[in-house]
């Protein structure tokens, strides 16, 4: 298959909810380009939180340009319509050049039986990797294959208006509670394959809990082998199948997956692939840190989005209840975050495992909370202004240091 637009190996998904932090992301990129390592800047933001901001696609599109213009940057860059499906795609298409499929809530419903034969017929044992057989292709074609028809509605959608080759496609089936193993994965690439996209990224549901914004909670050995496994089941299927051959592995991580890093440098060292790292709301979280530690009036207004969130939670968690896990026991009260200092409130919640004072509670419960900070409007937003040069260096210090260097400088 031929593709124009190619994602580069090395790429970074950042989220950036109001959209201001386009600039010290960017220089996070700008410091590993430095240090001679191309890691290509993917700008993300999903539908569900376009509608918990009230934002449109578009702004995203103009927080990059408006980025890459001022920071002269002169690799590529691209602007992800992540997690979007039939019914939410089209306002995304005109603004975005990566568009990420999400399938998760179509896995398991049944494809036409003729479907599923056919597919049986053509491909057989999938040519035995992974110890397939006729009977295991077959199961994870009922499982699977309805869900990887629906990515070729949307991708033919986008097609349609875009034209093939003119953006970057990802399918992701990462929101879902069962991981799909490797030899589900060829399946599953064979089927995309079959139906005629170019997928250039795949985002599994990986083995073990991927929490927002805390870290990763599983067997970190069994994650390596299955991450490994995956990339070999990519390889195959570029092989095999024709796929894309930049066709490489995104990690969905819902950010700060620090535990694994490790593993997927180690696996990236030794086969030579490439991954996307898609993070989100990582940024947000250092917008809060950033305000925290600028005192005074940014410091009130942190502990302002703090006890909102606090008063709220179950609302604000609502949304994203399969994937965090809040113990609320430990979140502090208001009255007792009032009374903490720039620094208390930084080391409270800036993801540092080292450190006493980190709450990983209270960091879920922010990491949700971003509603509260959306309906404070223009407040907000202006202090983000006002604080810019503290806010802007931890935005940039959190994806350079803790994502960047241990993922693709390792
Ligand atoms: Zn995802």
């Amino acid at each position: 298959m031929s593709h124009a637009l190619t994602l580069g190996k090395y790429s970074l998904g950042m989220g950036d909810r109001f959209a201001r932090q386009g600039r010290a992301q960017l220089a996070a990129c700008a410091k590993a380009a430095a240090r001679g390592v191309t890691v290509i800047p993917v700008w993300n933001k999903s539908n569900r939180e376009h509608v918990i901001v009230g934002s449109e696609p578009s702004s995203v599109r103009a927080e990059a340009d408006s980025a890459v213009a001022a920071l002269g940057w002169n690799a590529a860059y691209h602007v992800d319509a992540d997690h979007i499906n039939l019914s939410t795609v089209d306002r995304f298409i005109a603004p975005s050049d990566f568009f990420t499929l999400d399938v998760a809530d179509a896995i398991g419903k049944p494809a036409d039986a003729s479907s599923v034969d056919a597919f049986v017929q053509r491909h057989g044992d999938c040519g035995g990797v992974f110890g397939l057989t006729v009977e295991k292709v077959r199961a994870a074609a009922v499982k699977y294959l309805y869900a990887v028809e629906d990515a070729g509605r949307i991708y033919r959608r986008v097609a349609e208006v875009r034209g093939a080759g003119a953006f970057i496609t990802e399918v992701s089936m990462d929101e879902t509670d069962l991981p799909q193993t490797p030899d589900e994965l060829l399946v599953i690439l064979a089927a995309i394959a079959a139906e005629g996209i170019p997928a250039q990224t795949i985002a599994p549901k990986f083995t073990g809990r991927f929490n927002k914004g805390v870290d990763y909670i599983g067997d970190t050995a069994q994650f390596e082998r299955e991450f490994n496994d995956d990339i070999a089941a990519i390889a195959t299927a570029v092989e095999r199948y024709g796929l894309p051959a930049n066709l490489k592995l995104s990690v969905h991580s819902g950010s700060d997956k620090f535990s694994i890093y490790p593993a997927i440098a180690r696996a990236m060292k030794t086969t030579g692939a490439g991954v996307h790292l898609k993070t989100a709301g990582t940024t947000w979280l250092e917008e809060i840190i950033g305000l925290a530690e600028a005192g005074g009036d940014g410091l009130a207004l942190a502990k302002e989005v703090y006890a909102e969130a606090f008063s709220h939670s179950a609302e604000l968690c609502a949304p994203y209840a399969s994937v965090i896990d809040i113990d609320t026991t430990r979140l502090p009260n208001p009255a007792e975050v009032n009374a903490w200092s720039a620094s208390d409130y930084a080391n409270a919640l800036r993801h540092d495992q080292s450190c006493p004072s980190f709450n990983l509670h209270l960091r879920q419960l922010l990491h949700v909370g971003y509603k509260v900070a959306a309906k404070m409007g223009p407040r907000y937003l202006d202090m983000l202004t006002a604080c810019e040069e503290s806010v802007a260096r931890n935005v940039t210090e959190n994806l350079y240091a803790r994502h960047i260097e241990r993922v693709f400088l390792a």
